[in-house]
């Protein structure tokens, strides 16, 4: 399932790190994408070497045309060493500008693909200043072409090393920090149920779900130095289990409420996973799709529980809310989500990566679920199919 050599993980923190960045840099001719925020976390402060150039032309949820500008700003600098430094996005950008060709065909072909990324290209080094995306360790980036979501998945994005210090947990604001914990609980969770697991996938997601959830169980431990230690490992383990897996329907129908309703990746993938749990875990027979059979899918979700520390899929789907309250609400009202229900039904699952859930999911189903889930998290008490 996994093409090319795992990402080198080191975990550096305060001088250290700075030490080895400044090594990294060094000697080479760079391609920076980070924002002037994450340059200054990173202590990269000042007039930078006259062989380094920064990209901070990218938006959350960056779009194909920003990741085609990075690609060409990379290729017109000649950079041999691409270094992402922030958020998800500063990653998914950083991924594209290593893997796609600077050519705008080219790199059109890739996205559409129609074509592989160049089987050699430059180093790619991540150091990322959140925790949750995992995207130091996978090799795909996520990417918007207007609303539609498109993933650059090739060993050509996974990065060649990465630098983790949790300690740049510090000062992330809270909404930031607990969408980036559902996201690696959606991570692993999905990646245990997949039909795509397998023992070292399963060992990598049952080992995140462990770390993460003393942090989830009581929130201040998040301020603590051992919190952000947990929390950035267990990032990484997800990172490490998706890696190999994919994730699944909870991703797939999250990808359109980021799109369209601007909802926190995170957040867009707890309000499927509250519900998906149950469905995973008591499957009706005839909706089964793991050629392992019925107990894979329920067993996933006993071992997740188990992890968590919580009694089945319902103590699973209580967490799953506890850490919803602690996100931000999104500014988003429901009137616009029920609207769009139809339409954020079908591209979710039209998705690709539905590809490995365990269980057939009808239209009617989703609907249902969705908007009821969306009801829930927007506090909007009106008809959700109005
Ligand atoms: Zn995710």
């Amino acid at each position: 399932m996994m093409s090319g050599p795992m990402t080198l993980v080191r975990r550096l923190t305060g001088p250290e790190r700075e030490q080895w960045l400044h090594a990294t840099f060094e000697g080479h001719r760079a391609f920076v994408v980070a924002s002037p925020a994450a340059l200054r976390r990173v202590g990269l402060r000042g007039p930078l070497p006259g062989t380094m150039a920064t990209f901070s032309d990218f938006t959350p949820n960056p779009s194909t045309v920003q990741a085609r500008e990075a690609a060409r700003e990379r290729e017109r600098h000649g950079a041999e060493l691409v270094v992402g430094i922030g958020g998800g996005s500063a990653m998914d950008v950083a991924k594209a500008a290593a893997a796609l060709p600077a050519d705008p065909g080219r790199a059109a072909d890739v996205l559409a693909r129609r074509a592989r990324p160049d089987a050699s290209g430059p180093r790619l080094v991540l150091v990322p200043t959140t925790a949750g995306t995992g995207s130091e360790v996978t090799c795909f980036a996520t990417l918007y072409e207007h609303t539609r979501k498109l993933s650059l998945d090739d060993a050509r994005c996974r990065a060649d090393e990465a630098c983790i210090d949790p300690e740049l947990l510090r000062g992330c604001p809270p909404h930031v920090l607990w969408c980036g914990a559902l996201d690696t609980v959606a991570h692993a969770i999905e990646s245990l149920w997949s039909m795509r697991s397998d023992p070292t996938s399963r060992h990598s997601a049952v080992a995140a779900l462990e770390q993460i959830a003393p942090v989830l169980a009581d929130a201040r431990r998040a301020a603590t130095v051992p919190g952000r230690d947990a929390l950035s490992r267990a990032g990484t383990l997800a990172g490490r289990a998706i890696d190999r897996t994919r994730t699944t329907a909870a991703h797939a129908l999250a990808y359109p409420l980021t799109a369209h309703l601007g909802l926190a990746h995170g957040l867009a993938c707890a309000v499927n996973l509250r519900w998906l749990v149950g469905v995973v875990a008591c499957p009706a027979p005839d909706t089964v799709l793991d050629p392992r059979g019925p107990a894979a899918p329920r067993g996933a979700v006993d071992a997740a529980a188990r992890a968590l520390g919580v009694d089945g899929p319902e103590g699973v789907a209580h967490l799953v809310d506890a850490v919803l309250a602690r996100c931000r609400p999104p500014s988003t009202t429901l009137a616009r989500a029920a609207l769009l229900l139809d339409c954020l039904v079908e591209e979710g699952l039209a998705s690709e990566r539905v590809g490995g859930t365990p269980v057939a999911l009808t239209r009617e189903q989703v609907r249902m679920a969705m908007g009821d889930s969306l009801v829930g998290l927007l506090g909007y008490r009106g008809k959700a199919s109005a």
